[in-house]
Parts: C-alpha cells; structure tokens; sequence
C-alpha cells in the first residue's frame, strides 16, 4: 500500500512539468493578427519574422506564469492560444503572495524579452517595444489583467 502511494506522488511530480497546449479554433486568427502586425511594423520582408516573434512573446508570457504556477506547486492544467489571446488554465493556489507572484511572472518575462531582444538584429527593437507594452500593459489594474490580479491579491480588493 505505502509503496502505490509513493508511485502515485512520484507520478504526480514528474507530471507537474507537462502542460498540453491547446490551439483554440479562432486562435488561429491571433496568429494572422500578429503577422499583419509585424508587416505593419517591418514591411512584408521582415513582417514575417516580427509576427511569429510577437506569438511567440504571447506565449513566453503565459509560460511565466505557468512556470511560477508549477514552482509553487499550483496545477496548471493548459496552455492555450485563443482569439482573445494567450492564456493559461490552473488552480488557485488559495495563497495570496504566491497569486501575486504567478500574476507578475507573466509582465516580467516580456521585461526580460526587452532585453533580450534588443540584441536582436533588424527587428530587435521594434519587439523590444512590443515587449515593453504587452508587459506594462498586463500591469495597468484593469479588469482581468494581471494587475488586476495582483492588486487583488495582495490588497483584497
Ligand atoms: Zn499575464
């Protein structure tokens, strides 16, 4: 019996790490709208690459937060692409400082994509703005933004 329970939390540990992401059917559309943003921003030569570095940003984003989740031992259970954008499904972790940090780990990898990107030929810094704003917006306190989150968690309301 104490030997199937150990089995059972050693297969829960190893599958702390395994998140299937899901691809929404409209999420396809997100992924048009990034393109046609990054022709916008570089042209159709460069637009392209801007495009699938944007997606890319959206998905770094939320896998700030998933991994803050799992380091916390919170279940996320999917990541996902969807027409109102990137996003992740988990738990609630029930504590407040550990909502706060898994809200913030999302802002924070877009900070480090700034960085990052500004060492990045040609399109670097159009990304790094990109960046910029998909961080600090997600900061801004507004409804179901990770701000919002934040506020509400470390303040309760
Ligand atoms: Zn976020």
């Amino acid at each position: 019996m104490q030997m199937d329970a150990d089995k059972v939390a050693t297969i829960q540990a190893e599958n702390r790490w395994e998140v299937p992401f899901r691809m929404q059917s409209d999420g396809w559309i997100l992924v048009l709208l990034c393109l046609l943003i990054g022709v916008a921003m570089g042209g159709f030569r460069l637009g392209l690459p801007i495009g699938v570095f944007l997606v890319l940003s959206l998905l770094l984003h939320e896998l700030g937060h998933a991994t803050m989740a799992m380091l916390l031992r919170v279940r996320v259970s999917e990541i996902g692409l969807s027409l109102k954008g990137a996003y992740i499904r988990r738990a609630h972790s029930g504590r407040r400082y550990d909502e706060a940090l898994i809200a913030f780990a999302g802002p924070m990898v877009n900070f480090c994509l700034v960085v990052l990107f500004l060492y990045l030929p040609w399109i670097g810094h159009r990304l790094a703005v990109c960046n910029l704003a998909i961080g600090a917006i997600n900061l801004l306190p507004i409804p179901s933004s990770d701000g919002r989150r934040i506020w509400k968690a470390l303040w309760g309301v």
